[in-house]
């Protein structure tokens, strides 16, 4: 992996973890559909025993995504959630989490149905870093749980800042970085201590696996963390480890894609007289554009925006475009359309949403890498249907 840690990503996402097979000389990875391996004599093997433990397609992928996120260590799971949930076991119990306010609605769940039980959470405002100093030197959290860009208000937090409040106070950091993908955004060289992703996103990018991936420097922790993924068993699938070490390949030139498709669209939607407002980090009227500038390489390919006239309004423009397919889930090649209060953030309470911002009139996209002019025309004739 070491051998790459200079390269552009662009070449990592290429090189690392595609060796040539050495049995056959094969260029892309085998598929080691298999669940066990033999042994010469008992306990004696070539470093796989078991696929929950090990699987050499699986490592392939570990080995890029260390590379590309410039971490040592990698885990990939079988989703985001469950390479959320390995993290929480690390905790002991009756540890305290300070959480985003704004995170993905997956992880809220998680965290106030199953780990409520076990450990105790406070949601704030992150982007608020005083403020979070504050709560981190009351109520002495073992862990500080970021999104930034977060789902769907886009707010950003100060990585730099917040790694270092949460260091002098011992908490460990960690950052899901799934929105940005380590194209636009490496938390671990702000001084983050573990990324997460959900790879199910931009990292395979072409909706058609669910996978997550733990991404650190610190030795121990992975020790810690190893242990617990042999126990708890929520390691990828050789195939979908497969599968995910295909599209990630293309990870540069789509996320290339997406932002410049993204950055034209957002300035058009910012533009029209039935838009109310749109959150873009790229844009400068997003009130945290001057972190986004300094701490992401690009401002990525999701935008939010609310329409004039409500939910019927949002309803019809919804039903209305063609390109935009209205599904839950982002990060793939097709562009895809959502609303929040109804769909992706359903779990998150009514008032919380109203607090957070997520109104009735909120939209949702997640900008694939189609033509870009196609893609506003698209915008445009929806619009269109609903402004008279
Ligand atoms: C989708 C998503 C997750 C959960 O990942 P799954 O692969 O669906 O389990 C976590 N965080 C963010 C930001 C996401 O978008």
């Amino acid at each position: 992996m070491s051998k790459y840690q200079r390269k552009d990503i662009a070449t990592k996402v290429i090189h690392a973890g595609a060796h040539a097979d050495k049995e056959t000389g094969a260029v892309t990875a085998p598929i080691y559909q298999t669940s066990t391996y033999v042994q010469s004599s008992p306990g004696k093997h070539q470093g796989f025993e078991y696929t929950r433990s090990h699987n050499p397609t699986r490592t392939r992928l570990e080995e890029c995504l260390a590379a590309i996120e410039n971490g040592k260590f990698a885990i990939a799971t079988a989703s985001g959630m469950s390479a959320t949930t390995l993290l929480m076991h690390m905790l002991p119990k009756d540890s305290t989490v300070i959480c985003g306010d704004d995170v993905y609605g997956g992880t809220y769940r998680l965290f106030t149905t199953v780990f409520k039980n076990t450990h105790r959470f406070i949601f704030t405002d992150t982007t608020n870093t005083a403020e979070l100093k504050k709560i981190i030197q009351k109520e002495k959290p073992q862990l500080l749980w970021l999104e930034t860009p977060t789902n769907p208000m886009l707010k950003i937090t100060d990585l730099a800042v917040t790694a270092e409040i949460a260091k002098a106070a011992n908490v460990i950091t960690v950052v899901d970085n799934t929105f940005m993908s380590p194209y636009f955004q490496n938390p671990l060289n702000l001084g983050i201590d573990i990324v997460v992703h959900s790879m199910t996103k931009y990292i395979n990018g072409h909706s058609d696996v669910v996978g997550g991936a733990i991404i650190l420097n610190k030795k121990s922790l992975y020790d810690q963390l190893w242990v617990l993924q042999n126990s708890i068993g929520p390691s990828q699938s050789p195939f979908d480890s497969w599968l995910v070490l295909r599209g990630i390949k293309t990870l540069a030139v789509r996320m290339r894609t997406h932002e410049a498709n993204a950055k034209l669209i957002a300035e058009f939607l910012e533009k029209h007289k039935m838009v109310e407002k749109v959150i873009y980090p790229g844009l400068p009227s997003h009130p945290q554009h001057e972190i986004a500038k300094k701490q992401m390489k690009g401002f990525g390919g999701m935008i939010t925006f609310f329409i004039k006239g409500g939910i019927k309004n949002s309803r019809k423009f919804l039903e209305t475009v063609e390109l935009f397919s209205l599904a839950e889930s982002l990060g793939g090649v097709e562009s895809l359309i959502e609303h929040p209060a109804i769909m992706t953030h359903a779990s998150v309470p009514a008032p919380i949403r109203e607090k957070l911002g997520i109104k009735d009139n909120l939209v949702r996209i997640s900008v694939g890498i189609e033509d870009a002019q196609d893609l506003i025309n698209d915008l445009k004739n929806a619009l269109k249907a609903i402004s008279n």
